[in-house]
């Protein structure tokens, strides 16, 4: 699957869960399977805090961290910088 079809399946679901009815909001877990699923974040498996308040340590270890993949910290880089851009 190229990335172009990962954020196209991303905002596609984004709108799918807008346009339902009656409107709920995305909950957050949702929202975390879904990028997971079209490639945004992977499971990686911990057994330390990855960093200092990082939410896996909430559960204990060993626990399923969730990570930004390549594409992921891609994405948003870029986002973060066409949104600074946008408002200079
Ligand atoms: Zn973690």
């Amino acid at each position: 699957m190229t990335d172009e079809e990962k954020m196209t399946l991303l905002a596609g679901w984004l709108l799918d869960q807008r346009a339902a009815y009656p409107a709920e909001g995305i909950d957050g877990g949702d929202l975390q399977d879904a990028l997971e699923k079209y490639g945004f974040l992977g499971e990686f498996k911990a057994t330390e805090p990855c960093f200092d308040n990082c939410e896996c340590a909430e559960f204990g270890f060993p626990s399923s961290c969730y990570r930004q993949t390549g594409l992921g910290t891609q994405v948003r880089r870029a986002y973060q910088a066409m949104e600074k851009a946008s408002r200079s």
